[in-house]
């Protein structure tokens, strides 16, 4: 009952960057107080198999989750956040799965602890090969990989840095996927204030700005990370968030031309992917239809759920249904000027982009089926 139903108000964006942030957040509330609840999600809906999730690995946490997928026609997820061999994320996220069987998988990720020690890489190297063998499908590296991790010089860490290469060469071996976070919106490089186009939810998360100090430019962060897809090509890479680089589409495009092991996925873009006009967006998921899986990036956690992004305020299951039923719209109907799933992430509309049947069902099921699942 709290989401802006932003299309239908008059709040454009430069109208938006005009006001200072109290006003914004008056207004905020306001529409996100004035929007008409969506009837709840009809039965009988196609399967999706949800790639990109955060589910906590707490009983309560996961039964909520489960209750939103099975209302939304999620029939499999997989968290990209289990933690590392030997953390307590780690073993509650393997009791998960021996709960959920088939229906859950999962990413393990890194512990950056002790990066300047020379063992460091063959430690990580040796922990995901432990990991793959406790069930994990992935390793998922996240943005502070270039953004936050620094070694003992002060700098920080680069997202091609050679420590990595042991850790790319046994996930290639081991057949385990590695998703990588890399850089952010374009935007979030920019300054926040008032005439960002995403000054508000800078301003709930001032520490996902990353205007000026010592980061790295969104291109340095790019070449980086796409000298690692170079260096490690027996290495299956997924670029998560449309490659973190969905205001882009002809970039990703090309990337996925040049680099063969390659996979995206839409996670929390969907915004910026329909910025571009339908027919573009539709031609390239046709083209790509082998490599592109559906990931919604939802968090649940313990009393919180979080939606592609933060929100004004706390999202309830009910946002939860509207979140799956705005992504569903928009790779299910052609209809024009629709809500997209994530309202803080931009105040405009999109359209939607119809994909045929056979890639719908490849982008919904069948990829991630391959390459998560590994079934044919
Ligand atoms: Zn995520």
């Amino acid at each position: 009952m709290k989401r802006a139903n932003l299309s239908c108000g008059d709040m454009n964006r430069p109208a938006l960057a005009a006001s200072c942030c109290l006003p914004v957040i008056l207004l905020g509330l306001f529409f996100f107080g004035c929007q008409d609840k969506k009837p709840a999600p009809a039965k009988n809906l196609r399967p999706i198999i949800d790639s990109h999730v955060h589910v906590t690995p707490l009983n309560d946490s996961v039964a909520r989750a489960i209750e939103i997928f099975d209302k939304n026609g999620i029939t499999k997820f997989c968290t990209k956040s289990a933690g590392f061999v030997g953390s307590g994320r780690f073993n509650a996220t393997l009791r998960v799965k021996q709960q959920l069987g088939e229906r859950f998988a999962f990413f393990c990720n890194l512990d950056w602890r002790g990066i300047d020690n020379p063992a460091w890489p063959e430690r990580e190297a040796m922990r995901l090969a432990r990991a793959a063998q406790l069930g994990a499908r992935g390793l998922k590296i996240f943005k502070n990989l270039g953004l936050g991790v620094r070694t003992a010089d002060g700098k920080l860490l680069a997202v091609d840095d050679p420590r990595l290469d042991p850790i790319m060469q046994k996930a290639a071996e081991l057949g385990m996927i590695v998703a990588l976070h890399t850089t952010d919106p374009k935007v979030f490089f920019d300054k926040p204030d008032p005439a960002n186009e995403r000054y508000m939810e800078l301003l709930f998360a001032p520490s996902w700005s990353f205007y000026g100090k010592d980061f790295p430019t969104r291109a340095t962060l790019f070449e980086a990370r796409n000298r690692l897809l170079a260096k490690h090509p027996k290495t299956t890479f997924l670029g998560i968030h449309l490659a973190n680089n969905p205001e882009d589409i002809d970039y990703v495009d090309k990337l996925l031309d040049d680099y063969p092991n390659l996979y995206v996925d839409i996670s929390a873009r969907i915004p910026e992917i329909g910025r571009h006009p339908a027919e573009k967006v539709r031609r390239f998921f046709i083209k790509h239809q082998n490599r592109i899986l559906f990931g919604s990036d939802i968090v649940v956690s313990p009393g919180r759920l979080q939606l592609g992004s933060l929100s004004i305020l706390p999202d309830d299951d009910s946002d939860a249904d509207r979140f799956f039923q705005a992504h569903r719209e928009f790779f299910e109907t052609d209809h024009k000027h629709i809500d997209h799933p994530t309202p803080i992430q931009g105040y405009w509309t999109v359209d939607a982009i119809k994909l045929p049947e056979d890639v719908l069902q490849k982008f919904y099921v069948e990829n991630a089926q391959i390459l998560i699942w590994k079934k044919k």
